[in-house]
């Protein structure tokens, strides 16, 4: 792999810029099944942030609510942390993100994302663009995120190339650069073409796999004959150099711009493509870049290499280890060297915390890191200090966009099945609803709960949570509402229309007003009737 314009831009800096500027922070997506559990596994083996792969077997019942990194460790029986997970190869330091499978935890992938500076797609050789795939596609290219294509099961029978590249060309508007052709698939898969070494890269067969595949041999030569036949081998030049003509080459700029896509083709499972797709990452991925925020209220940039650490929570997670009730939440590091023993400051609330046990999420047996920098995430323990979209930062007053909060899709009643429990509920509620997972509202009148998510599965997990965290039985029930809606507006103007809609409002859990209706079409009357009241979908946290 020819060196990368970052790597050459990393070699003119020194101290924290360098150190910025080679880590490769990035997420995995994909539509389930398509692969990325294995992938991810292969990932860290090809980075060597662990030494075997165990095949990822048959799933348990619960296996959809689950992170991936917790069935990776519950089928291997390593300790792989949750959420990020770091090792150093040829290098470059990777930070692979973990963003949960199903999509009823859309919005908890979305914040993941915010902290990733690229992505890598995984496609069903078979199946080409699914749902699952478009929507993540969609918020990658909200955040230009710029994205690798990774091709996977073409171990095998597959779609043909060609109309791959066409999906990835039409579905998402994004132009393909295929680095690796490939030679058949399925039985008939005997490796891939590299378009710009020009060299043959062979796939051996599930049953010859121990060693690894055979090392690469050059194109043209005689010895491609001992592993392609004639009709094959013709058949694989004809496919690349059409596929060359036909596309546009490689270029990295397009590709940091989010305009197009390099794809490899693989086999995850048998460990196929995967050193190439990581090399691909860590030459052309870029490092973190500058972020804009507000300082003092007046507008910045943030750059990795100045000397501030700073950051910003884009998850928190309760009850890692079930023996505490402790919270860690994940902080993007944007510029600085974060140093264990750190003091750092909640922009927002201005509590100041000593970072005396961040957790860094290196492979089982390498030495914790003592030092971070921009680009790294570390999670930071704490008792309910720290939230979702907090800034950090020494000073205390730099603050990075908010998060945002989406409104939810799906709002229920939730009720505790013994009465006595009701304050120990809205405590559970409360901490759950922190974590950002679920959205919590309390009408105005009366007594009872509504809690707000995406989808249907998070109410079971939640339910799940209560009873095994908080030893709380409860009951979800339908609600009469059917969108949420943050208004904003002058503090009169809001007054007049709370007062008038007293039944339908309610307080989230930083006590912003929220009207609480009962269809679509009853938001869009109101909003006509109150001209001076917003109705927001989202909001960004305060
Ligand atoms: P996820 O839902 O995207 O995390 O997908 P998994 O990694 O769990 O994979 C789904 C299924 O596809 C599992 O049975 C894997 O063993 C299988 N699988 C993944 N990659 C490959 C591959 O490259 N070839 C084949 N044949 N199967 C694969």
């Amino acid at each position: 792999m020819s060196t990368s314009p970052a790597a050459e831009a990393a070699k003119s800096l020194s101290g924290v810029a360098a150190e910025a500027a080679r880590r490769r922070t990035f997420a995995i997506i994909s539509h389930p099944d398509a692969g990325k559990t294995t992938l991810t596994e292969h990932l860290l083996l090809a980075g060597g942030a662990i030494r075997a792969a165990g095949a990822v077997r048959a799933r348990g019942e619960n296996r959809r609510t689950r992170s991936d990194w917790m069935k990776i460790e519950r089928e291997r029986g390593i300790s792989v942390s949750a959420s990020v997970m770091t090792f150093d190869h040829d290098g470059k330091m990777f930070n692979l993100l973990d963003t949960p499978g199903h999509e009823d935890f859309s919005e908890d992938t979305y914040r993941t994302l915010t902290a990733a500076d690229a992505a890598v797609m995984v496609l069903d050789a078979a199946k080409g663009i699914e749902p699952q795939t478009l929507k993540l596609f969609e918020v990658c290219r909200l955040r230009d995120i710029p994205i690798v294509t990774f091709i996977n099961k073409m171990d095998r029978e597959a779609q043909d190339p060609f109309e791959l590249l066409d999906e990835i060309a039409s579905k998402l508007a994004l132009d393909p650069a295929p680095l690796y052709w490939p030679a058949g698939s399925g039985g008939r898969f005997k490796g891939m073409v590299d378009l710009r070494g020009q060299r043959f890269i062979p796939f051996s067969k599930p049953s010859e796999q121990q060693d690894g595949h055979p090392d690469p041999v050059p194109m043209g030569g005689n010895s491609l004959a001992a592993f392609l036949d004639e009709a094959e081998r013709a058949e694989m030049e004809e496919g690349a150099m059409l596929v060359q003509e036909a596309s546009k080459p490689f270029d990295p700029q397009a590709f940091l711009e989010g305009h197009m896509t390099p794809v490899i083709f693989g086999s995850a499972l048998r460990h196929f493509g995967v050193d190439e797709l990581l090399a691909v990452i860590g030459a052309y991925a870029p490092p973190p870049k500058a972020v804009a925020a507000t300082k003092n209220g007046a507008e910045t940039k943030v750059e990795p290499g100045d000397k501030e650490v700073t950051g910003f929570v884009f998850k928190v997670q309760a009850n890692m280890d079930p023996n505490h009730r402790d919270r860690i939440a994940f902080l993007k590091l944007c510029s600085g060297r974060f140093q264990r023993g750190m003091k750092l400051k909640v922009q927002n609330t201005g509590k100041q915390l000593s970072v005396n046990a961040p957790t860094m999420f290196f492979a089982s047996d390498r030495e914790l890191a003592e030092d971070a920098f921009a680009g790294d995430v570390i999670g930071i323990p704490n008792h309910g200090v720290l939230r979702v979209g907090d800034s950090l930062s020494e000073s205390g007053t730099l603050r990075f966009q908010g998060l945002p909060n989406f409104a939810p899709e799906i709002l229920q009643r939730v009720r505790v099945k013994d009465p006595l429990k009701a304050k120990h509920l809205k405590k559970a509620l409360e901490s759950l609803a922190e974590e950002g997972v679920t959205q919590l509202f309390r009408p105005t009148l009366g007594a009872d709960f509504i809690v707000g998510a995406v989808g249907q599965l998070q109410f079971e997990v939640m339910a799940d949570r209560l009873a095994n965290e908080y030893q709380l039985e409860v009951i979800f029930e339908p609600s009469p509402y059917a969108e949420a809606r943050w208004i904003i507006g002058e503090r009169a103007d809001l007054e007049d229309f709370a007062g008038k809609h007293r039944t339908a409002m309610a307080v989230d859990i930083d006590e912003q007003p929220v009207f609480l209706g009962k269809s679509a079409w009853e938001i869009g009357y109101v909003a006509e009737r109150f001209p001076k009241v917003r109705f927001d979908r989202s909001k960004e946290r305060a």
